[in-house]
């Protein structure tokens, strides 16, 4: 058993972490640049909260609220040439995936004046700008992970890129952030918070440390799940949902994600599809594609999320969201391709074929 574990970022978890632990952003200098969305930020009250801390500590800030859903590379180039000019010290990425996600590539172009494609070659000759993250969304898990995912229109995908120097330093979770959420923003998010424990527990790349996360954090979801059908969700539930997203993050950081991230990609890019959302429309399928090679962890995640049978657990997603999506045989095949070249089929527990994955994008859409 050779294997590393990677514990990178400092968290706060609970009510109010940011104000109780405000003295740690003082190790990080006097300009901060925060990067954000449209208005998510504002409604969760975590925008107020950075304010106000900032304010008391004499911390200069500025501000870039442009992050798009999904964000491209030009937009966190965009970012990154803000911040450059703006000579921040460290990156306080507040909201959902995208700015989190977009926080990480600011914080390299924030210290590197390079093209934002060169990214991905990994070959910047400066450090990144410490990153700080303030999650409001319970899914992503960013905020504990070294990856940012950017949506390339050349590739007509999203890609990631990633590195230990992309972790947060810090990451303030406070469920409390999540509260304005919608209910559908709820389940797409708390889907793909469980999606990132069971592809990662599924995934070539498990170790023991992982599992036993992984194994929490679903359980975790399922104790939230009759909540969730039942639009019964309360200040516990919303303190799972963040709980078990913090653990999936730290489960993907040495895993990866596998074939269902890579195909649901696809049903974002091309379908406008939110990203928790398209993974929960091909969960099912995946786990019976998988099941064979992996009958006892499968048997485990049913038990954890205390439900009969893969059937059972479909029936249950398909009640928190709508399954149907109108794909042409062209388009699945299109899909396919471009999900089989991606690095996250490789980690897939089952070596799969192109086939394969036209075989469980075609079953999960029925
Ligand atoms: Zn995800």
């Amino acid at each position: 058993m050779t294997h590393s574990i990677w514990y990178k970022t400092k968290v706060f978890f609970g009510k109010n972490a940011l104000e109780e632990n405000k003295g740690e952003l003082l190790s990080y200098g006097k300009k901060a640049f925060i990067v954000t969305g449209g208005s998510s930020a504002k409604k969760s009250g975590a925008y107020d909260d950075i304010i106000n801390v900032l304010s008391k500590l004499e911390i200069e800030f500025e501000i870039f609220n442009e992050v798009e859903n999904n964000p491209s590379v030009e937009n966190v180039g965009e970012g990154g040439r803000r911040a450059r000019e703006f000579g921040a010290d460290f990156i306080i990425g507040i909201g959902g995936g995208s700015p989190l996600d977009a926080s990480k590539a600011i914080a390299v172009l924030a210290a590197n004046d390079i093209p934002s494609l060169e990214l991905y070659n990994g070959n910047f000759k400066n450090e990144p700008k410490p990153i700080i993250a303030i999650p409001t969304t319970a899914g992503t898990g960013s905020e504990v992970t070294q990856y940012s995912i950017l949506t390339r229109k050349d590739k007509e995908t999203k890609m990631g890129i990633g590195g230990e120097n992309l972790f947060p330093k810090l990451a303030f979770v406070d469920p409390k952030y999540t509260n304005s959420l919608p209910y559908q923003i709820t389940i797409n998010t708390g889907i793909d918070a469980l999606s990132h424990a069971v592809e990662g527990y599924l995934s070539k790349r498990s170790i023991p440390y992982s599992d036993a996360l992984a194994e929490k954090a679903i359980k975790f979801f399922g104790e939230c799940l009759n909540d969730l059908t039942e639009d019964n969700i309360t200040e516990t539930t919303r303190e799972k949902l963040m709980y078990l997203s913090m653990l999936a993050g730290i489960v993907i950081a040495h895993t990866g994600t596998t074939i269902v991230h890579a195909m649901g990609y696809s049903l974002t890019y091309f379908h406008d599809i939110p990203h928790g959302k398209a993974n929960g429309i091909l969960l099912e399928e995946y786990l019976k594609f998988n099941y064979s090679d992996a009958k006892e962890k499968i048997d485990n995640i049913i038990n954890l999320l205390g439900v009969s049978s893969i059937e059972d657990f479909g029936n249950k997603v398909k009640q928190l969201i709508d399954t149907k999506v109108e794909i042409s045989a062209d388009e699945i095949d299109k899909y396919a391709e471009k999900s089989f070249l991606s690095k996250n089929a490789k980690n897939n527990i089952v070596e799969v074929t192109k086939e394969d994955l036209i075989g469980i994008i075609r079953n999960s859409i029925k």
